[in-house]
């Protein structure tokens, strides 16, 4: 016999977005399904109300935070009175297929979580990139949906897709990209980098991260620049002010925070005083990265309570010094050192000098996060010696203090 249709594909839903701003949205049960849920709802706006006898420390955070309105006991018929959107998320199976019935009954979309195929709505696999949502349905394949969404998500980050459909306002943004690993910036950090015409980037931001730039990005090498210091910083902010002010959207990419030793404040005020819009993105800073790196927590319940970064650009007792060495050597926490390894005997000696003990654990740990991270643990004593012996280079921190003498497992 004949048949007429053989390859049959899946009906697929129709995609929509609601607008449930001030509307009623019923969410039943407050377990870690219906947790998940809860974000993006509270984000769109709607009245949630969440119905369970037990929710989650998470739930009920939201809901002592006035967030939604949670109702502490069990699903009862007519819970969706004037509802727009409801989800089932208990994990009885009969109470969801109750709610399910009632929201037919009511019209009311409902999300069936134990049982998509059973709802009137399913829930994409949402991203979200730069005030741009990107829903992704698949028919009940929830991990393809997924991982579509998770690969357009890190395209439209990356720049792979183009989504200057809008042009960029210019501009400067002073961007920390963390210590050096490319994976180790910030999503708002990459997302500024796909945005840019012009890049002036450092010696120690992650460089990994010029490769994906696009051929039109200009891409000028702060580290190059000749002349002094002083008249090099000079440079770099006329640079920033001329680029903005011919309509490019220039990224200044950092390593670590901008404004940990980074002097980004001072770029800050130069284009402000030019008018030049600026913004920040904060970074990961080898001041806490580079420690955890090499399995030293900076603070540690009983341990330590204080963690002071402390810039080893100038030597104690230089008249440029603005460190108080003798009341660090006083303190018992953690002084994580920075631009210190030149220097480093000055500054151990300074500190036992003034009173800390020299038996003191000493963690150094050498251009962390990238490919060629090493670090030694030793101690106040001999931590100038160790440098030497081991050829410790810049860049590196020091970190000071009894979290350093703390072993993982
Ligand atoms: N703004 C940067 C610090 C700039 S000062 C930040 O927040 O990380 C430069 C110093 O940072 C270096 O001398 C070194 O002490 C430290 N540093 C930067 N990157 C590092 C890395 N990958 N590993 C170890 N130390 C690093």
């Amino acid at each position: 016999m004949h048949t007429a249709t053989t390859d049959q594909t899946p009906q697929l839903p129709y995609l929509a977005g609601l607008n449930l701003t001030g509307r009623r949205a019923v969410v039943v049960g407050a377990g870690t399904v219906a947790q998940r849920r809860l974000p993006r709802l509270l984000n769109a706006g709607a009245a949630v109300e969440v119905i369970a006898p037990e929710a989650t420390p998470a739930v009920e955070a939201l809901a002592e935070a006035g967030e939604l309105v949670w109702h502490r006991r069990e699903y009862r018929s007519g819970d969706l009175d004037g509802a727009w959107y409801a989800i089932a998320a208990t994990s009885d199976p009969e109470v969801n297929a109750a709610v399910g019935a009632e929201a037919e009954q009511q019209r009311v979309f409902c999300v069936r979580s134990d049982h998509a195929a059973a709802g009137t709505a399913v829930t994409p696999a949402v991203g979200e990139h730069d005030g741009l949502l990107v829903g992704v349905l698949s028919g009940g394949k929830p991990r393809r949906s997924i991982a579509v969404r998770d690969a357009l998500v890190e395209a439209l980050r990356t720049g792979t897709v183009d989504v200057h459909a809008e042009p960029v306002a210019p501009g400067v943004a002073l961007v920390g990209g963390g210590p050096g690993a490319a994976d180790l910036i910030t999503v708002r950090g990459r997302r500024m980098l796909a945005k840019a015409d012009v890049v002036v980037v450092d010696r120690l931001a992650p460089r990994e991260l010029l490769e994906e730039l696009g051929p039109h990005v200009e891409v000028i090498d702060a580290a190059k620049i000749p002349y002094g210091r002083a008249a090099n910083q000079e440079v770099i902010n006329r640079t920033l002010i001329e680029k903005a002010q011919a309509g490019k959207f220039v990224v200044r990419l950092k390593g670590g925070d901008p404004y940990l030793f980074g002097r980004g404040f001072e770029e800050l005020l130069a284009c402000a005083e030019e008018g030049v819009p600026v913004t920040v993105v904060p970074g990961i800073t080898s001041a806490f990265a580079a420690p955890a790196l090499a399995e030293v927590p900076v603070t540690h319940r009983g341990v330590a309570h204080e963690v002071v970064v402390v810039s080893g650009h100038v030597p104690p007792g230089d008249p440029r010094s603005l460190v108080d060495w003798p009341s660090l050597a006083r303190l018992r926490g953690t002084l994580v050192l920075l631009m210190a390894v030149q220097r480093i005997e000055q500054f151990a000696e300074v500190l036992v000098q003034h009173g800390r003990d020299a038996a003191t654990p000493v963690a150094v740990v050498q251009e962390a996060s990238t490919g060629a991270q090493r670090s030694l643990r030793t101690t106040l004593a001999k931590v100038a010696e160790e440098v030497r012996q081991h050829e410790i280079k810049p860049p590196a921190v020091v970190v000071i203090g009894p979290v350093a003498g703390l072993r993982g497992a």
